[in-house]
């Protein structure tokens, strides 16, 4: 088939390989998830059967991509880091992004039934997601993608809640809703939230207010020797060694965790993630 006189048109391919020694975040994002929410009736400000669905999808993506050192989700989006020094499809964009696309959509669509109840199945238009790839050259700034994306995080729940919460409990209009939020900031939503509703915004679920992180952990099994934090390291090079790197991998457990990733504790505590 290659040598055919048709093989030419391979030429008219682009390649399109990330540069070496880089982060590289694939992120993915829900295809129109404003007007899915209302098909399905999403609880507003947050429906937690739709996060706890994709988190279930990112777990099982982050199982089966062994050189994804970390996931993180929020709304209908999860960003999926690779090493730096992952070799995965020779580190070609498009072969990553619609790979980790393709799965993340696969198991949300499979596993929809079980977090949604019989009577809303899925019909179509089905749900599914884009992706991209972004390199990042330094973890420094691979920690600002990820403090970004969780700041994202923050500012869309605290402003959500308290515009639902005026909408749901206020009696106010969504345009009422929204002209009284303009020029706000954000004592004035926690003041909002706290003096009309009751709520104290840092009582919040953790989930809605930092989303979440996937990442293998190696508390319990392989680090205890003190070697698990060093494998990454210094790379394995040989066949059996990679083979064995790939096996650890797999079986690590992975941790779902609601937890602040723009300090410094999280990475301070588990080192390894980065290394
Ligand atoms: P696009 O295709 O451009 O991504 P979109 O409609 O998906 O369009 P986003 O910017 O991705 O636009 O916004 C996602 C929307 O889905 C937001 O309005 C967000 O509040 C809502 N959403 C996502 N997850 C949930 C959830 N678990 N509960 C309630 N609303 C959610
Ligand atoms: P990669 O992940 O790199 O694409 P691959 O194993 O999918 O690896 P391909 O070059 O895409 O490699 O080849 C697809 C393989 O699946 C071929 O061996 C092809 O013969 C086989 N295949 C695909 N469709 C069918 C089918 N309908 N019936 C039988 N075999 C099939
Ligand atoms: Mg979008
Ligand atoms: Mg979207
Ligand atoms: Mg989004
Ligand atoms: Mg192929
Ligand atoms: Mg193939």
């Amino acid at each position: 088939m290659a040598n055919s006189e048709f093989g030419y048109v391979r030429n008219f391919e682009q390649p399109d390989a990330l540069p070496p020694s880089n982060w590289i975040v694939v992120r993915i994002d829900g295809r129109g998830f404003t007007k899915l929410c209302k098909k399905y009736e999403f609880e507003k400000p947050n429906d937690r059967r739709a996060l706890d669905l994709m988190n279930a999808a990112a777990v099982e993506v982050v199982r089966s991509f062994v050189d994804v050192v970390l996931a993180y989700g929020q709304s209908d989006e999860y960003s999926f880091i690779f090493h730096e020094s992952t070799t995965l499809f020779e580190r070609r964009a498009a072969k990553l992004a619609t790979s980790i696309a393709t799965a993340f959509t696969a198991e949300y669509c499979m596993q929809w039934p079980t977090f949604f109840p019989a009577d809303q199945p899925l019909a179509r238009p089905y749900p599914t997601f884009d992706g991209r790839c972004v390199c990042y050259p330094k973890r420094k700034i691979l920690r600002d993608y990820l403090s970004w994306r969780q700041a994202d995080c923050h500012i869309n729940n605290l402003y959500n809640t308290t515009f639902w919460n005026m909408v749901l409990k206020g009696g106010m209009s969504n345009t009422e809703a929204e002209q009284a939020l303009k020029g706000t900031v954000s004592a004035d939503k926690n003041e909002i939230l706290f003096s009309r509703f009751g709520i104290n915004y840092n009582n919040e679920p953790l989930i809605y207010r930092k989303g979440t992180v996937v990442y293998r952990s190696y508390e319990r099994n392989s680090v205890q020797n003190g070697e698990g934090s060093r494998i990454e390291a210094a790379p394995p090079t040989s066949k059996t060694q990679l083979e064995k790197e790939r096996k650890r991998k797999q079986k690590a457990t992975v941790a779902v965790e609601h937890v602040d990733v723009i300090g410094d504790a999280f990475w301070e505590a588990h080192p390894y993630i980065l290394a």
